[in-house]
């Protein structure tokens, strides 16, 4: 591994290699692609960036529940009694920070109540390696499944771990939700949780020399937050 570009010289898979693996659940809702061009241009401002992310978000919590299995009920109407259905599965959602706290807040759109569990880790950007620095999961694994919520698979690192301390700790199914992924992540975390699926927005073609996903859409973290540095004037005027 070269120091200071990590992803110099390694191998990555193509897109098309990937693209087929069963695990990937990639959405073609053409209401995804439109938020998801938002997110990736450059001049987009960062509110407009959290509002399209929580947008995005709700699309892909939809379709990551679609498998979900549902309980037959009775409901009582204005009018009369009637066949209902509800949700027969318990789920969390797991927002590995900081990023993935940008998706929160579209599955509590959909559900209010959920619980969130909340794991930190961090990219060490020389080596890539993930480091954990912040695990918050409830005393005992008291759902069906876990939403891992992150936006950038790029290196697959981040998921493959927080993946692997759901397991150890006692989740029984975990699905990752996230916005854009590489191959090279996609590849890895098929590779390490062949059980887990992968609900996405977008597969781009690849990493750059620097671990980020090109074409992308840059820092996800530094985006949901400002805290890149090239904060626009209008944007400092309203702070
Ligand atoms: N994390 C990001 O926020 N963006 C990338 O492109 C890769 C990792």
């Amino acid at each position: 591994m070269h120091a200071g570009k990590p992803m110099r010289g390694q191998p990555q898979p193509t897109r098309d290699a990937v693209a087929v693996l069963p695990q990937l659940r990639l959405s073609h809702h053409p209401v995804v692609a439109h938020k998801l061009t938002i997110l990736r241009d450059r001049t987009t401002d960062s509110a407009t960036f959290r509002h399209a992310m929580t947008d995005l978000t709700v699309c892909l919590a939809y379709e990551a529940l679609a498998a979900m299995r549902s309980t037959p009920t009775r409901v009582q109407t204005p009018l009369e009694e009637t066949d209902g259905t509800m949700l027969g599965e318990r789920f969390a959602i797991v927002p590995v920070l900081r990023a993935g706290l940008g998706m929160v807040d579209g599955f509590l759109t959909l559900f209010p109540s959920l619980q969130v569990w909340h794991i930190g880790l961090y990219r060490d950007e020389a080596s890539l390696q993930p480091v954990t620095y912040y695990n918050r999961l409830p005393a005992l694994a008291t759902v069906d499944t876990c939403f891992v919520l992150d936006p950038m698979l790029a290196t697959g690192g981040s998921a493959v771990t927080t993946i692997a301390i759901l397991k150890e700790w006692g989740a029984r199914t975990v699905s990752y939700v996230g916005i854009i992924a590489a191959p090279y992540g996609v590849q890895r975390l098929v590779d390490a949780h062949p059980d887990v699926s992968i609900h996405v927005a977008a597969l781009d073609r690849a990493l750059n020399e620097d671990g980020y996903i090109v074409p992308g859409l840059g820092d996800a973290g530094d985006r949901l937050y400002r805290t890149s540095g090239d904060l626009s004037p209008s944007a400092e005027r309203e702070a």
